[in-house]
């Protein structure tokens, strides 16, 4: 099974590729996470992706290109993946395409997250993350705060540098410039499936894996 998620930032993907990811036993791919492990290495290259994040735009597409196509070729990704975050412009979109002729990739899905600006800004306002290993909390429903040790392994949760409400309005701006008119690019070839992305997590879970069943039976 391969499937890219699409949609606007903090709408859920990552939340829902970890599920889906154990769901079908296949790895999760996220270019975000591939960046902020770049940045945190502190190479040149993820230093200056860090700033381009931390500023809310977009890398490179070349840059962007050469990562998804050297890390869908690999072992990793033979047996499906789940692409989230990636592709985030028409030229990307157009180099996947190329990338899947190369890779003899015909059937995958792209999984369209849908959610209204305010709702995001809201989410992202209240998203925590742990640094150590990458779990996403909400202050609201998961009654934590900045600073709690994370439930899983301890390590103090923190706000991500990008999801501070300035910087959030510039993701979005960038959102519906560049990456929202992608959808467009898909649509044509029947490969999309909707979701509300504002549901609970167990909704939108449950409802991904029945319109994939839906497709698949069809
Ligand atoms: P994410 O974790 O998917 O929200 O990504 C965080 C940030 O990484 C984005 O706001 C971009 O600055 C950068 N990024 C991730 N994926 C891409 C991509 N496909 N193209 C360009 N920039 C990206």
């Amino acid at each position: 099974m391969r499937l890219l998620l699409f949609g606007p930032p903090g709408v859920g993907k990552g939340t829902q590729a970890k599920l889906l990811s154990e769901t079908y036993g296949i790895p999760h791919i996220s270019t975000g996470d591939m960046l902020r492990a770049a940045a945190a290495s502190g190479t040149p290259a993820g230093l200056r992706a860090k700033e381009i994040m931390d500023a809310g735009k977009l890398v490179p597409d070349d840059v962007m290109i050469r990562i998804v196509r050297e890390v869908l070729a690999s072992p990793r990704a033979s047996g499906g993946f789940i692409l989230d975050g990636f592709p985030r412009t028409l030229a990307q979109a157009m180099a996947l395409s190329h990338i899947f002729e190369e890779l003899e990739v015909r059937d995958f899905k792209v999984i369209e997250f849908v959610a209204d600006d305010e709702e995001i800004v809201r989410r992202l306002a209240n998203r925590l993350v742990c640094p150590a290993d990458g779990q996403v909390f909400n202050v609201e429903t998961d009654g934590l705060k900045k600073g709690d040790p994370c439930p899983q392994c301890g390590t103090p949760l923190i706000q991500r540098d990008d999801d501070r409400e300035e910087t959030v309005r510039e993701r979005l701006k960038v959102y519906h410039m560049s990456t929202a008119p992608v959808i467009h690019y898909y649509q044509a070839s029947g490969v999309v499936l909707s979701v509300d992305g504002t549901g609970s997590i167990d909704v939108v879970n449950r409802e991904i894996k029945l319109m994939i069943q839906d497709a698949e039976a069809s």
